[in-house]
């Protein structure tokens, strides 16, 4: 039993088989070792489990690719027999007396030095080949194989750190917990884990060489911890854990069709925030009563192309209409910073979160701004659907947004495709915008407040540095000021305000902000009955 602790992003508890997800530390070390045969034994076995995942890779190739370009597969499964290569390794182990996995490693770099060394250009290109066969072997003999996640068994990923894309190709019903050494509280991943509802934790400084795909772990989203091979008294423990929380949320299943008012009859209009088509059943689900945010750039990654605009609609049709009159608020897309696309082809920046990304990217590449607004206007008679713009600073930049609105308008306009005006509203995310609040509040239809963003910027911390994240304090009075500047400067001029980001489902802070006259709360799916609970005690 091996426990560590993290930072809870989640609270929830769960027992659960471990998944070793790529991209960790792909240095071998080097150990003794008393019985060579053994460990041969153990190479041979990883050799051939590494051939019969080739041979799969080939099959599934020439299906989708065709004969030549899945040949190299069957390359691969050669070198794997190949009498040097395997007597260099088999011959280290015997007389070294090291594990295969160092045996294997040393082998392939040997090799691949020695090709890459060759005059012939064919001979120089298996350098690649041979890292390539020796990393596979060294992946199943350290158990970490790789990993379909679109067909994997219920697990909790372990891993070194995800990124967005990553964990957007996840298949999400079959994820019990996240466990990631590196990440932040307020990063994209750890408010998917919210989204879903699953106990997570980051910042765990776990040795992922010591942890295997299979294992057992017990991820306690509640103390911040994760136990790797809990004892049988700590899995009867968590799995009466499990239960009581499950009984928790079966009460708050009361709370289903009722009002989000407060005792003195105020309505606060209480929605849920998505990122993808699929979510709205996490939506439904737990009685969100509209759509506050969805983060429409998930739709642009962990692909290799632009989504065309026919795609989009037909996601953004899809949410309006099971949504079924519901408001939808869609934010148009917050590509950058931590959200990287390649092949938007940003380029390094020094600063990603000061830099090109959201509204930017927009304004300065309007094809693919207007490819967006085109699906979201012609969804819009399938639904409620608003549209939001993400960091937003000046009037004059939701000016221009309003330009390329009517060109868009006018194209569909020629092309006699209907669409409904939708409302028009945008974030609040950048101090400058809850400066000049008063002057947007007079041209926009509402706001929403992006508290992730704004404390990021406000107070100066990256919210994806895990190093800052006790600094990070969306607690802060300065925040908590300009929210209440920014609802009275829409109230003002009769709009209303609300807040998209993870502070809106703070439920030390919901009776401040029904206090400071927020409008509308946008949570995660798995908060909204929390909070509308709370609402309903203020
Ligand atoms: C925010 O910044 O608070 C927000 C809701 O947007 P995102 O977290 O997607 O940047
Ligand atoms: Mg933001």
């Amino acid at each position: 039993m091996q426990q560590f602790a993290g930072k809870s992003v989640f609270k929830g508890i769960v027992l659960g088989p471990v998944l070793l997800f790529g991209g960790q530390d792909d240095q071998v070390r080097r150990k003794k070792i008393e019985d060579a045969e053994a460990e041969v034994s153990r190479m041979d076995a990883a050799r051939e489990k590494a051939k019969n995942q080739l041979q799969a890779l080939y099959d599934k190739a020439v299906k989708e690719v065709g004969e030549s370009s899945a040949a190299i597969f069957e390359v691969h499964q050669m070198m794997l027999d190949d009498d040097d290569y395997l007597d260099s390794i088999q011959n280290m182990i015997r007389s070294e007396l090291v594990n295969a996995e160092y045996a294997v490693a040393m082998t392939g770099d040997n090799f691949a030095e020695m090709f890459a060394n060759m005059d012939d250009d064919y001979m120089k290109a298996r350098a690649a080949d041979v890292k390539d066969i020796s990393n596979r072997v060294i992946r199943i003999l350290e158990g970490r194989e790789d990993v379909d996640m679109s067909s994997m068994d219920p697990a909790i990923i372990v891993a070194d750190d995800l990124s967005p894309s990553e964990t957007v190709q996840m298949d999400k019903e079959k994820i019990l917990g996240f466990v990631t050494v590196h990440g932040s509280t307020n990063s994209h991943t750890a408010i998917l884990a919210r989204m879903m509802n699953i106990p997570a934790l980051i910042g765990v400084p776990m040795d992922l060489n010591q942890i295997r795909t299979g294992m057992t772990a017990v991820v306690d989203g509640f103390e911040g911890t994760v136990t790797f091979e809990p004892d049988e008294e700590l899995c009867a423990e968590t799995r009466k854990k499990m239960e009581e929380e499950q009984e928790k949320l079966r009460l708050l299943e009361d709370l289903k069709g009722q009002e989000t008012v407060t005792k003195d009859g105020r309505k606060i209009h209480l929605y849920a925030n998505i990122g993808s088509v699929s979510d709205v059943g996490y939506v439904l689900e737990n009685d969100g009563e509209g759509i506050g945010l969805f983060r429409s750039e998930f739709l642009y990654l962990g692909r290799d192309d632009f989504p065309s605009e026919e795609e989009q609609f037909q996601a953004y049709r899809q949410v309006a209409q099971t949504m079924a009159g519901k408001k939808v608020i869609i934010r148009t897309l917050d590509i950058g910073a931590d959200k990287q696309v390649d092949y938007f082809n940003l380029g390094k920046e020094d600063n990603p979160a000061l830099g090109y990304r959201a509204i930017r990217i927009c304004l300065k590449q309007p094809d693919i701004f207007k490819a967006q607004l085109r699906a979201l206007f012609r969804a819009t008679t399938f639904g409620n659907i608003s549209i939001m713009y993400p960091m937003i600073t000046s009037v004059e930049e939701v000016k221009r947004i309003y330009e390329i609105v009517e060109e868009v308008k006018k194209e569909l306009d020629e092309a006699g495709i209907v669409y409904k005006n939708p409302e028009q509203g945008i974030m609040i995310e950048t101090p400058a915008s809850v400066m000049v609040s008063d002057e947007l509040a007079e041209i926009v239809d509402f706001f929403s407040i992006g508290t992730n963003d704004l404390t990021q910027y406000t107070l100066a911390i990256d919210r994806q540095n895990a190093k800052l994240d006790d600094f990070y304090n969306p607690h802060h009075p300065a925040i908590l000021r300009m929210i209440k500047m920014v609802v009275d400067n829409a109230h003002k001029h009769g709009k209303w305000a609300g807040i998209c980001g993870e502070l809106g489902a703070d439920l030390e802070l919901t009776e401040e902000f029904v206090r400071i006259g927020l409008d509308e709360l946008s949570v995660s799916p798995s908060m909204v009955l929390k909070v509308r609970k709370a609402i309903r005690e203020c």
